[in-house]
């Protein structure tokens, strides 16, 4: 190595950029999670719903019960509910999309001192395409997977009744092919001041913080900020609590959140999002290549562990090469489902020049 003076590094090796990003992260689980608990909550009050119905109807009709419109019954409540939670997964993935865009930028600014974030027609694509079903629209696909779980419920109704159940042991029959709801994870949370200062009085003066100018562009309109600030906060003022006493001390124990198809899916495109998010970064700040920073240790997939500090362009190679059957093929983290990597840019620094001193932490970026 000769002692050029510019080079190429992993920018999570700079401890600034590494700051910002693991409190972007963080925030970015963080809000998941609050989302999570959101769509477990309506799919619990659908889920309510149809058996409320089905025991109804098994009162009424006994052995004659004719399960076709039942069925058809549970449809129909599944078309509203499939609405509400196709508003939960778009709003979810733009502030998944915008979070990780923008505080990306910020991040490659903390380093580089200057960065930028501009809409794209990506932020619209990836907010209205489902992941696994791209040809869909968020609607059609979470009506899909209602129905599904439905037509499983009516199925165990139907034994139930052949082997002549009480109503409570079909009740209980219900309960068991619904999703289990577990407590929801703990993040441990970045934004402390930020949700101790504007308590129950709502935004206080979030409405009025922009981005840093000469950073990166003040491109994101204030609902969507406030969405994100929002989505984030949500665990510590839940709308249902009416003492202010109470407001920080339970946070989000209480809470449950059950891992089926739709969660699944959920925690899916967020993912994306958050990588679509990083790679536009990328793309605007022109970041030509990215390294994959794998934690390595017996968890870690066989898929992840050959990336583990390659470049991208380097895995791309090998997945035409020596890993062309390789089960994914990402070539910036993360991989998959519950995937720990992470995607660091590889930034061109010079040695001798000073880091910008106008850095803000994560906390104060975000309120700012
Ligand atoms: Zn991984």
């Amino acid at each position: 190595m000769g002692k050029a003076k510019k080079k190429f590094i992993n920018a999570l090796k700079i401890p600034r950029y590494k700051k910002f990003r693991d409190d972007a992260d963080r925030a970015l689980e963080q809000i998941l999670i609050n989302r999570q608990i959101e769509i477990s909550r309506e799919a619990a009050l659908l889920f309510d719903a149809w058996t409320r119905s089905i025991l109804m109807d098994i009162s009424i009709a006994q052995h004659r019960i004719n399960l076709v419109s039942v069925y058809e019954k549970l449809t129909r409540e599944n078309e509203d509910s499939a609405k509400k939670l196709a508003s939960i997964f778009t709003r979810t993935k733009r502030v998944a999309f915008v979070l990780s865009l923008s505080a990306e930028s910020e991040a490659i600014a903390q380093v580089k001192g200057t960065a930028q974030a501009k809409p794209s027609q990506r932020l619209f694509d990836v907010s209205n395409t489902p992941r696994l079903a791209p040809l869909a629209s968020f609607e059609s696909r979470i009506k899909y997977l209602l129905d599904k779980l439905a037509r499983k419920v009516i199925d165990g109704v139907q034994l139930g009744i052949i082997q002549g159940e009480t109503l409570s042991e079909i009740k209980r029959r219900i309960e068991k092919i619904l999703p289990e709801r577990k407590p929801a994870p703990k993040v441990p949370r970045v934004l402390t001041k930020l949700a101790e200062a504007t308590g129950m009085s709502g935004r206080g003066d979030l409405s009025t913080r922009q981005f840093k100018k000469d950073l990166s562009t003040n491109f994101i309109d204030d609902g969507t900020w406030d969405d994100m600030v929002d989505a984030y906060k949500k665990a510590y003022v839940p709308e249902f609590r009416s003492d202010p006493r109470r407001m920080y001390t339970s946070e989000a124990s209480d809470e449950k959140i059950a891992a089926w198809e739709l969660e699944n899916e959920l925690t899916e495109d967020f993912i994306g999002a958050v990588r679509d998010g990083q790679v536009e970064s990328f793309e605007q700040n022109g970041v030509d290549d990215s390294v994959w920073i794998a934690i390595v240790d017996s968890h870690t997939d066989d898929c992840c562990l050959w990336r583990d500090g390659l470049l991208s362009s380097e895995i791309e190679k090998e997945l035409q090469g020596n890993h062309s059957d390789d089960e994914s093929d990402a070539i910036v983290a993360p991989a998959h489902i519950k995937c720990r990597c992470r995607a660091a840019p590889s930034l061109e620094v010079n040695n001798n020049e000073e880091l910008p001193s106008n850095a803000m932490e994560f906390s104060e970026w975000l309120e700012n």
